[in-house]
Formats: structure tokens, sequence, C-alpha cells
């Protein structure tokens, strides 16, 4: 009885030994074959598309681990916005690994963040430069041939933060600032010359407020006064070499620019330039009775307005057929011109 035991115990170990063998060269058989043909290889899959494969994991992420943290130049910052994910996996050995192309694509999928510094004018951006001492530069030579305060330049400098680096250089930057800065200047002087202007008109009035509006005669019921005081250089009726007729006007020399008031309250009726009278301003005053003032250099008057004896309707000019400053007055009465020196001066 032992013996058949131990004869089957030796029996059957044998068989497995036997088995063994052959298990484990067979192993290693098709492991060396494996071995010969596949190698270990990590796939890389971003955003759930697989982008190739590399041989090493730690190295990959390292490099991709010192672009994050390479920050150079402008970039403030930069942030990874996806993990790639890997996977072992067994390759055929003549497949080329793209660790290259990889670490490019992981590359492309990082956010950078830029600094750059913004020039505002009344806090609005209107350019940017790279740096912080340029952006002084600029605001600084910007304000050198100006007195900034006066002409409100109201110009800063804003720290930037962001994704889409738009750089200009010095002299874009400087260009686009300097349209500014001459817009400003053109409406400073735009006010400065409307202030002058109300300032002029301001002296007009006073001088007109201090003329007295004196009667001095009648015309068909009206009282009148005298347009401007001056000195007659030209009667009515004379004749001379500049006009081919006789003179149908009086004419009343003074400086430019004097202030001219009607004879009389009326309507104006014409105030604009014609022919030889030059700047005109013709006043009906109602009775068939008509003033004419030509020879303006300016007509401040409007057709249809309501005037009176203290009414600047124009100033004294040369416009026209005219040789010097003066006030052409004319009267006329149903259209015909009659000698003002009759009713006046
Ligand atoms: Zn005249």
């Amino acid at each position: 009885m032992k013996f058949i035991l131990l004869r089957w115990v030796k029996y059957y170990t044998k068989e497995i030994a036997k088995a063994l063998e052959v298990t484990i060269f067979g192993a290693i058989i098709i492991g060396s074959v494996v071995w010969i043909k596949y190698k270990p290889a990590y796939e890389v899959e971003l955003f759930g598309e697989k982008l190739g494969y590399i041989e090493n994991k730690d190295n990959l992420e390292l490099e991709y681990q010192n672009f994050i943290e390479n920050v150079t130049g402008n970039v403030a910052f930069k942030e990874k916005t996806t993990f790639p994910k890997y996977e072992l996996k067994l390759i055929n050995r003549d497949k080329q690994t793209e660790e290259k192309e990889i670490l490019l694509a992981l590359e492309s999928t990082v956010k950078t963040t830029y600094r750059t510094y913004a020039v505002t004018v009344d806090g609005e951006k209107k350019t940017s430069v790279a740096t912080e001492e340029e952006a002084k530069n600029i605001v600084e030579s910007l304000k050198s041939d100006v007195d900034a305060d006066m002409i409100g330049l109201n110009i800063g400098i804003i720290e930037e933060y962001t994704d889409d680096l738009q750089l200009q250089s010095t002299e874009e930057a400087s260009g686009i600032l300097n349209t500014f800065k001459v817009a400003k200047i053109t409406a400073y002087n735009n006010e400065q010359e409307a202030k002058r202007k109300v300032v002029e008109e301001d002296a007009k009035k006073k001088i007109i407020s201090t003329k007295t509006v004196q009667n001095v005669g009648t015309i068909a019921g009206i009282n009148l006064a005298r347009p401007v005081s001056g000195s007659i250089t030209s009667r009515y009726g004379s004749r001379s070499s500049i006009r081919s007729g006789r003179h149908t006007g009086l004419d009343i020399a003074t400086s430019k620019g004097t202030p001219i008031t009607p004879i009389a309250p009326g309507t104006v009726t014409c105030a604009q330039r014609k022919g030889s009278y030059g700047n005109l301003v013709i006043i009906n005053h109602g009775n068939g009775i008509e003033s004419y003032y030509a020879h303006c250099s300016e007509i401040y008057a409007g057709v249809g307005q309501k005037v009176d004896c203290s009414t600047v309707i124009s100033a004294v000019g040369s416009t026209g057929n005219s040789t010097g400053p003066h006030l052409h007055l004319e009267i006329r009465q149903n259209g015909t011109p009659l000698n003002p020196e009759d009713y006046l001066y």
C-alpha cells in the first residue's frame, strides 16, 4: 500500500514538473517574442482626444511645468487649463514616440496673461505699451510743451492685465495720444475764442449803452438818430471818379469796426453783400421810408429782425466799392434817395 502511494506521488510529481517546465519555457518564449516586438509607452489623451505616445511621463510633466513657470517679458502668468491623461500600453517597437509634438500640444492649451501699461485720456484707455517706463516717457514728452491742466489734457497710466497682447511702439502710442492732445488744444482755443467774442460783444454793447440816442431830425413823422459819428467825406449828389452817377447817399468816415445803429426803429429787409455796396443792411421804417447802410465790415442783423436805435446792426468797413472805412448812408422815400444831410448831421 505504502509502495503504491509512493509510486503514485512520484509519478504525479514528475508530471507536474514536466508541465511546469513546458509552461515556463512557453512563457519565456512568448515573453521574448513580445519583448522583441513591443515596448511599453504612455498613451496621452487631451480633451478626450488621443494625441500619441511618449516614453517617459515624468519628463513630459517636468517640461510642461518648466514652460508654465517660464515667465518673461510681458507675460504676467500662465495657467494650465487642462491635465493630460496617461495610459500605459505596449506599442510596436518600430513606432516613434512623439514627445515634442505632444509637449507643443500641451503648451498650446495654456492660458497666458500679459501685463501691459495703458495710457488713458480722461480715464479712457487709448494705447498700450510694454513697460511702465516707456509709458511714463511718452506721457512726459507729450506734456512737455503744453500746460496740460490749462488745456484739460487729463492723461494717466494704468497697469493692465490681458490675454490679448496688443502693444504699440513708442512712436505709434505717441501718435495716437498726440491726436487727443491736438483735439484738446483746438477745443481750448475755440473756447478762448468764444470767450473773447463775448467780451468783444459786451464791449460793443457798452459803447451803445453809453452812446446817447439823440433824435436829431424827423422824416415822414419818424424821429431820426445818427447811425455813427464821424466826418463827412462825400456829400449827397457829388460826383466822383470811383462811381458813374451822382452820389445817392452820404459818406461818414470812422474807424473800421465802429458799431452802426439804425436811424430809426424798423425791420431789416436786406442783410447781405450786394455789388458795389459791399455788405449792405436795409431797414424799412414804414411810411415809405428806408435806410441803407453800406460797405460794412460785418453784419450782425438778420432779415426780418425788428430793430431800434440802440441795436447794433453792423460794423463800419470798406467792403464793395470803397477806398477806406466809412458808412455810406442812404435814406429813401418810396425808393427815391433823399439827402441825409437835410435830416441828420
Ligand atoms: Zn457813398
